[in-house]
């Protein structure tokens, strides 16, 4: 099978059939990776009212963090 490159991001490679690699198309989609906040469907963590988190969760993943740290010497 021949590889062609991604007509979107030029960077990865795809099978002919496909229009973009998984990267484009998660992007395009909205399921984007954790690091890019704005333009996908999470929420600010009503704790630290900074950072983003998933839909499911209940706070970021660093109030988590600090979180759990804390419950030993709160
Ligand atoms: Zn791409
Ligand atoms: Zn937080």
């Amino acid at each position: 099978m021949k590889y062609i490159k991604c007509p979107r991001c030029g960077i990865n490679y795809i099978l002919p059939y496909q229009q973009h690699c998984s990267v484009c198309k998660d992007e395009l989609e909205g399921r984007k990776s954790i690091f890019d906040t704005e333009d996908y469907d999470s929420l600010i963590c009503p704790y630290c009212e900074k950072n983003t988190m998933d839909i499911d969760e209940v706070m970021c993943k660093q109030c988590a963090k600090r979180r759990s740290k804390k419950q030993t010497d709160d």
